[in-house]
Formats: C-alpha cells, structure tokens, sequence
C-alpha cells in the first residue's frame, strides 16, 4: 500500500465523521463484536463524531429480533449504545430492491439456476479431476458454472417460467462499466491519520451473488446501499473483510455512491489463535458479564484504552 495522494472517487468533507458497528443478529455477541463496537464507538468520542449502529438482518431464516434486542443490551453494557435507534435492513429491502434494479437496466446482472447443492457436486467433481475452480478471497469455490454456459435468451425464459435462480453480478461486464482503476482509503489511525490508497481487485470474488430468492439482496448489496443512506463516512469493520471492499467499492462506483474511507481493524482470535465464532461459549459477552467481567476489565482484556471522556 502507497500513501494515497489523489483519486477519483467521492469522498467525505474533512472533519465529518459518521461509523457504524453492523451486526447481523443471528446470534449472540462474542469479544470480537463488543472490540469491533467499541472502536467504532471510542472513534466517534473522540472526534465529537457520530457512532451508529445497523442490524443487518436480511436473512429472516437466521436472525431473529430477541438477539437485536440482546445486541443493544450488550452494547449498552459495554459503554457503547447507538447515538441514534439502530437502522434494521429488514426495513429497506425496497432500497435493496432499488440498486438491484438499476445495476439490472446496466445490464450487469444475469439470473443462474444451479443450486447451492449442484455447484459443490460441480465443485467436488473438478476438484476429483485435478481442475478444481478458483476460489475467492474468503476460500469459496467460485461458481464452475460459467455464464457462457446459457444464453441470455434461455436464462430469460426460464426466469419468466419462474424457475428457481439467484441474480449474479456479471462481474467482468461490471468492472468495464465501472470505467476504470478502482480503490479505497484505508485509514491508518482513528479517527485521524494518514490514508493508505489500496487498489481494489473485485475480479477475485467472480460473479458475486447480489440476491437470492429467499433473502433478495445480499450482504454486499445492502451493505453500499446502506453505508450511503446512513451517510457513513468511515466504514471501521474486522480485517476479515478487507477483501471484500473491493466489490464493495465496485458497487459505489456502478451505483453513483459516495466511497467512505475504510479502517479494518484486527480480530479478536481464541487462546488457538482461531477467529472467534457465535457459537464461541466463552468469549461470548453473556458468559463474561454473568462471571461478573467489568466493563473496564473487558477494554483491558480487549487492549483498549479507557473509555474516551469527550
Ligand atoms: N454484518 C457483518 C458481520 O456481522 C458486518 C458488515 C460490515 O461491517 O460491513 O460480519
């Protein structure tokens, strides 16, 4: 990474600050998510700044309101409330549907008809032939579906038969639309601090899902429309994604939406050094507030300084 000098994208006015802490709240909250918290919300203290929180619960099969409602009580007990009420993506699946459409009338989004079961049978069956497919940056087997495979035509009809799909981004027709080289400012310090220009490879990710039919959007697509919406001006997040601010990025670009500036802060890992899970009992913040663990205790453990007074 270089320090960035110059690019082309759209930026926050200097001195404006807006973060958010955006779980998804399928689960209860562990050490790694009260760190994740509470840098976001020391950043806001310190800048005189604005700390938001986003319940990112697009997947109704999975989240459930009483860990919404465990999520604030947590954060309440660490020190780190909303400044505002929490925005729920439940609520917005109309902006979802909004970017969708959009990117669709570019037309860089085609609907595929293999099931999650057909791609690892695919998957496998490559690998067992020594041809296994690329895998994106989190480890994932990219589709071995190519959208060459069908033609626009066919995948039209059987979209209009109502055959079960998901809707993909047409990933190299995207980065050609976008009209050239894309990159983020990753903050070095928070909230201030040198920027370092980091240039986005989304390509790696292969033609992102952006909605499925039973949850029609999907992380990366709520995540920039909501970023936008809730005016974020510094995304502070896990370091387990930075790779996939590149798409992130991608999606600004092809939408018309401000980029923020990124921060990726390190994970809380367990004493194996293996990232923390929410099935994780023992660093999960209920376990350590019923063995009577502080507030300040936890900013220790977690290598934080006291809580910011401004
Ligand atoms: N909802 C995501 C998670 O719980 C975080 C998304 C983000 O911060 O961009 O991992």
């Amino acid at each position: 990474m270089e320090t960035l000098e110059a690019d082309s994208g759209a930026h926050p006015a200097p001195g404006r600050f807006i973060c958010r802490f955006a779980p998804s709240p399928n689960g209860p909250l562990h050490l790694g998510h009260a760190f994740s918290a509470l840098v976001n919300h020391d950043a806001a203290r310190r800048c005189g700044g604005t700390y938001l929180v986003r319940m990112e619960d697009v997947d109704a099969t999975r989240c459930r309101p009483e860990f919404a409602d465990a999520i604030l009580d947590d954060l309440a007990f660490i020190g780190a409330p909303p400044d505002a009420p929490p925005r729920r993506q439940s609520a917005h699946m109309a902006d979802y549907a909004a970017a969708l459409a959009r990117l669709e009338a570019m037309g860089l989004v085609y609907p595929a008809f293999e099931s999650r079961a057909e791609i690892a049978r695919a998957v496998a069956a490559r690998a067992a032939a020594g041809t296994a497919p690329a895998r994106d940056p989190d480890g994932v087997a990219l589709t071995p579906f190519a959208r060459e495979g069908l033609s626009d035509a066919e995948r039209a009809r059987r979209r209009a038969a109502g055959e079960p799909h998901v809707l993909r981004l047409h990933m190299a027709a995207a980065i050609a639309a976008a009209g050239g080289p894309l990159a983020w400012r990753e903050a070095q310090g928070l909230p201030e601090g040198p920027a370092a220009h980091v240039p986005a490879d989304p390509e790696a990710w292969g033609d992102v899902i952006l909605a499925r039919r039973d949850v029609p959007t999907s992380y990366h697509l709520s995540v920039v429309v909501d970023d936008a919406a809730q005016d974020i001006t510094h995304v502070i997040r896990g370091e387990d994604l930075f790779q996939a601010t590149a798409v992130h990025v991608l999606l600004q670009r092809l939408l018309g939406l401000p980029q923020p500036v990124y921060h990726h802060h390190r994970l809380i890992r367990d004493e194996t050094g293996a990232k923390l899970s929410k099935s994780n009992g023992s660093a999960g913040l209920a376990a350590l507030r019923a063995a009577g663990v502080t507030p300040a205790e936890l900013r220790r453990r977690l290598g934080l300084q006291p809580m910011p007074t401004t």
